[in-house]
Order: structure tokens, then C-alpha cells, then sequence
């Protein structure tokens, strides 16, 4: 049974000592959604977890798992009875158990007569069936990974909890599984969220992304709008590098000290904008008007810092094709897409 949200945080804080873990944290999750909650170490990810899967209980605010209140508003659900799963960091399998007996203890009480049939069932709808007799130290760590999301699903949750499932997993491994799983956890509809303080990872497998940040949700958004329009300055550098220009609006675009580019909404006279570093190409030049301060070459790409004439520093994220060196001296040429004005609000958080 699904209601129309399945997971409601109102208001939700959680001290410790001085320390606001949670801070007045509002999030709705709906059924089939998956959110993923993304920021810096000790931002409170883990706490709202916790919060959410009833091993801390809130100081203030309600959590409402189905539409039903589990915590706050005097009211108190254990979290075996919660219908909220959680897949942990270290997948925390039961090392003496068979990977079938693991998915089958996780099974709810009247089921577990036909638990070796529900157990296979699940475990083949993650592709590891055939390793139902094996203990998971015989298995590998993208396999547990699996495993780890049988049982979790095992439990006919309303909701999945993931702390940082992949990232114990090497990068090849971590980038199929989190695919795969993702994918299947869509096939089942349930809600699903998702802590991380992998920007990428963050972008790529959620619908919406909340940016965590002193224990408040900064902003909460599709993936697509969170990079293209962060409200604050904390969003735009958590989800990678952003030129912030003094430019000249001039309507539909923009003139910046790294050129002209479209803008976001229409803007007149000086603005202050904000350039990702894909927008801005660059191609050697001995007159060019920067200057190769640094490259970091990432395979397929490389991101160039950038000395400017008057002093300032800009990146600039390019394929690793034809690439500038260091000390190269380059011109500045503005890539199709949008710069975005800078919110006032920018640098009040
Ligand atoms: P990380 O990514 O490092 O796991 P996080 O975003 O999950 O960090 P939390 O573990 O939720 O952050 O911690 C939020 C804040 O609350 C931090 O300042 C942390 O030091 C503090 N905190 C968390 N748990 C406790 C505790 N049991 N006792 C005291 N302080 C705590």
C-alpha cells in the first residue's frame, strides 16, 4: 500500500550538545521518486537517516513514513515496524548465513514458509540467484551490493534507505552496479533515498538532489536545475567549479571577462553571473587573453585553470583532445549554453 507521499520530514531538528545535526529540515519523497541527499562531511546526512529509519529520535518535527506518523507529534513507530529499509555503507550481511538465508531472514514473518522460494525470487530479480548458496565473504563486493538490496527489499519496505551504497566498491564495479540497481529499484516502485557526498553519483542516479549544508537543506531540486540555477553559493561549488563574473547585461546575453554568453532570463546593466566550466572553451593563441596556470588531466577531460589579464583565476572543462599545456598562453572562446544570474540571496547562507 503506497500513499500519496511516502516520506514526510516536517520541521525536523536533532541536536547534539551545540551542534544542530538537523535543523528544521522540511523533504517530501513520493512513491517511485528517488532523492538523493547530497553534502560536505558532517553536513547531518547520516543523522536524517537515522532520524528517518528510527535508530535517533528527532528533538523536534514529525516523520510521516506512508502518510502515518512515526515520530514527533508524541507519537513513536519502532523502526522494525516502520516499513523503511536500509542498505548500509558495509552492505552488513550476516557472515555465517548462506546469501539466501541472509534475504530470507529479512522476510516478514508470514512469509517465511515459502522463504527459500521468496528469497531466490528476489535475489534473481538482481541477477545473483545463481550465488544463493554462497556466504557473502565467496561473493564479490558488487555482489553483496546486490544482495544487500534483496534483503532490503525482502522487508516490503515503503521506502529504501542507501548510506553511501557504493562507495566501497572500485570505480569500474561502482559505476554498473549503481546503474543496475538504480534501475531496479525504479522497477519496483517504492520511494527511495539516497545519501551521498559523490556529486556525480548524486546527479546521475536521483530525480531530485538535496543539498545538505550545516545541517539545512539548502536547496532541493532536479539534478538539471540544482547545476544550471543553484540558489547559493554553497550549492554551485558543491556540485563542481563555477566561474562567478562581474559582466553587462545586455538583455537575452551577457558580457563577461570571459566573453559573451546567453543568459538565463534577460538582464540590463551589471549583473553578477555564474559560468560553468564546460561553457568556456579555450584555444592556444600567443595573443590570447589568459594563460595556462594548471591542467588537470581526468582522462576523457581535463579542467584548465586559467590565469586572466587582470589577475583573476576561471576554469575551463574541456575533452582531453587537442589539449593546451602549462604556461600556454590561450583565447578565450564561449561554448553554446546559458550563464545564470547570480541570486541575491547568493551570499546570505
Ligand atoms: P559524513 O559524511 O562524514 O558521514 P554526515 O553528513 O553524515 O557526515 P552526521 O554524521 O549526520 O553528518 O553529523 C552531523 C553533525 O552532528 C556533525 O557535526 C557530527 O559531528 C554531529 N554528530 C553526529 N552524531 C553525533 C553523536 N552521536 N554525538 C555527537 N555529535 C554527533
Amino acid at each position: 500500500m503506497t500513499s500519496a507521499t511516502s516520506l514526510r520530514l516536517s520541521g525536523v531538528t536533532r541536536r547534539f550538545g551545540d551542534v544542530a545535526a538537523l535543523d528544521h529540515v522540511d523533504l517530501d519523497v513520493a512513491p517511485g521518486e528517488v532523492v538523493a541527499i547530497l553534502g560536505p562531511s558532517g553536513c547531518g546526512k547520516t543523522t536524517l537517516l537515522n532520524v528517518v529509519a528510527g535508530h535517533l529520535r528527532p528533538d523536534g518535527g514529525t516523520v510521516e513514513v506512508g502518510g502515518r506518523t512515526v515520530a514527533g507529534d508524541g507519537a513513536w513507530v519502532a523502526p522494525q515496524d516502520r516499513r523503511v529499509a536500509m542498505v548500509f555503507q558495509d552492505f552488513a550481511l550476516f557472515p555465517h548465513l548462506t546469501v539466501a538465508e541472509n534475504v530470507a531472514f529479512a522476510l516478514p514473518r508470514e512469509q517465511r514458509r515459502e522463504g527459500a522460494a521468496r528469497a531466490r525470487a528476489l535475489l534473481d530479480l538482481l541477477d545473483v540467484g545463481a550465488l544463493a548458496e554462497r556466504r557473502p565473504t565467496e561473493i564479490s563486493g558488487g555482489q553483496q551490493q546486490r544482495v544487500a538490496l534483496a534483503r532490503a527489499l525482502a522487508q516490503e519496505p515503503e521506502l529504501v534507505l542507501l548510506d553511501e551504497p557504493f562507495s566501497s566498491l572500485d570505480q569500474a564495479t561502482r559505476d554498473d552496479v549503481r546503474g543496475e540497481m538504480i534501475g531496479r529499484l525504479r522497477e519496483t516502485g517504492l520511494a527511495c533515498v539516497v545519501v551521498t557526498h559523490d556529486q556525480e553519483e548524486a546527479l546521475s542516479i536521483s530525480d531530485r538532489v538535496a543539498v545538505m549544508h550545516g545541517g539545512r537543506i539548502l536547496q532541493i531540486d532536479q539534478p538539471e536545475v540544482l547545476y544550471r540555477k543553484p540558489f547559493c553559493s554553497e550549492v554551485a561549488d558543491f556540485l563542481g567549479r563555477a566561474n562567478v563574473l562581474d559582466g553587462e547585461g545586455l538583455g537575452e546575453v551577457v558580457d563577461t571577462p570571459l566573453g559573451r554568453y546567453a543568459l538565463l532570463g534577460a538582464a540590463h546593466g551589471p549583473v553578477r553571473v555564474f559560468v560553468r566550466p564546460e561553457l568556456v572553451g579555450v584555444r592556444p593563441d600567443p595573443a590570447g587573453e589568459a594563460v595556462v596556470e594548471a591542467k588537470a588531466f581526468r582522462g576523457h577531460d581535463v579542467m584548465y585553470t586559467l590565469r586572466l589579464a587582470d589577475g583573476s583565476v576561471a576554469w575551463a572543462h574541456r575533452p582531453s583532445v587537442d589539449m593546451a599545456e602549462v604556461g600556454d598562453r590561450v583565447a578565450i572562446e564561449p561554448q553554446p549554453g546559458h550563464a545564470a544570474l547570480v541570486p541575491v540571496a547568493w551570499s546570505a547562507v
